[in-house]
């Protein structure tokens, strides 16, 4: 951490004085890429936006590299998620002080959900109306070190919370198809509580907020009943998560004489590869819905015109 005075320095001594940061000499860290590609949209050109953890991994248990350490220490802002979903890692950039912004920290009162323990849901953007409360904070803070753009990324800001808006009305429009008794959405940790809520699902979890507590004999015999007493079609398994405690649900529902389908991994604290669809937040929520809507007897409704733009992007004819 004491790598960024040392440089300034050297920069200075090597450059006879100090250049004024241009844009795109800005750099924003984002710890997951749920941040980091809302990021980047709003970023535009303005500033260069990377994110340390990639597909598959898991925030909660989250150890920094070396490498992420570097990138810290050069980074203009940091964007976090906060309420405690980066673990001990989230301690140390909460002590950035002006220099990181816990997103999920910045969002309007009562848009956090407290759970039966008493603990925050930091899962905020399984609710894309919510996580587009994001993007003002965001844009405010990156335009606070790239004020030259502030106009620019207000205005790509507000196009994305135009985009989210299309996304939270097909989602919505697309889980409303689920049979009214199949409304519940089983999953390896607490990770879609915002989703549930937003669009009238039951939640059940085998894991808490957080995955660094394993799910008992308890909660999971408690779950097997749950899904066999409403007759619950799928079950799923994180792409986060190690799927052993959602294959130990499945077994205990045979063993008292139901059956359960295995529905496809769904992303929760990660995105997909950066390559694929999956790896934009549009892409991973679309996935989500559609996995979740098909394996619980739905159909996903037609792909907004709003949105045509984004699957364009990605490749993907009419949204797919
Ligand atoms: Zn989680």
């Amino acid at each position: 951490m004491n790598a960024t005075p040392l440089r300034a320095l050297l920069a200075t001594l090597l450059l006879g004085a100090a250049l004024p940061a241009a844009a795109a000499e800005t750099r924003i860290v984002a710890t997951v890429a749920m941040i980091g590609d809302l990021a980047r949209e709003v970023a535009g050109d303005c500033a260069q936006v990377d994110v340390l953890m990639g597909p598959g991994i898991d925030p909660h248990l989250y150890a920094p590299r070396p490498s992420d350490l570097r990138l810290l220490s050069d980074a203009d802002l940091v964007l976090h998620v906060g309420l405690g979903l980066e673990g001990r890692f989230g301690a140390l950039l909460a002590r950035m002080g002006p220099g990181a912004l816990a997103v999920a920290e910045a969002l309007p009162e009562g848009a956090v959900v407290t759970g039966p323990e008493g603990g925050l849901d930091p899962h905020l953007w399984m609710d894309p109306a919510l996580w587009s409360g994001t993007l003002r904070p965001m844009a405010e803070a990156m335009a606070a070190r790239v004020p030259a753009c502030a106009a620019e990324m207000d205005a790509r800001a507000e196009t994305l919370a135009a985009e989210l808006a299309a996304l939270d009305g097909w989602v919505a429009a697309s889980v409303a198809t689920i049979p009214e008794t199949a409304r519940v959405l089983v999953t390896a940790h607490d990770a879609f509580g915002y989703f549930a809520r937003r669009y009238g699902l039951k939640e059940a979890a085998l894991q808490g907020f957080s995955t660094e507590a394993e799910a008992s004999i308890a909660d999971i015999a408690e779950t097997a009943s749950l899904v066999i007493n409403r007759g619950v079609p799928a079950v799923f398994v994180e792409t986060t998560v190690n799927p052993r405690a959602v294959a130990a649900l499945s077994e205990a529902v045979a063993a008292q004489g139901g059956a359960v389908a295995l529905g496809p991994e769904l992303f929760s604290d990660a995105m997909g590869d950066p390559a694929t669809p999956e790896g934009s937040y549009i892409g991973m929520i679309r996935h989500n819905a559609r996995a979740i809507v098909t394996a619980l007897g739905g159909t996903p409704a037609p792909w907004p015109e709003a949105l045509a733009p984004w699957a364009v992007r990605q490749g993907i004819a009419n949204g797919g």
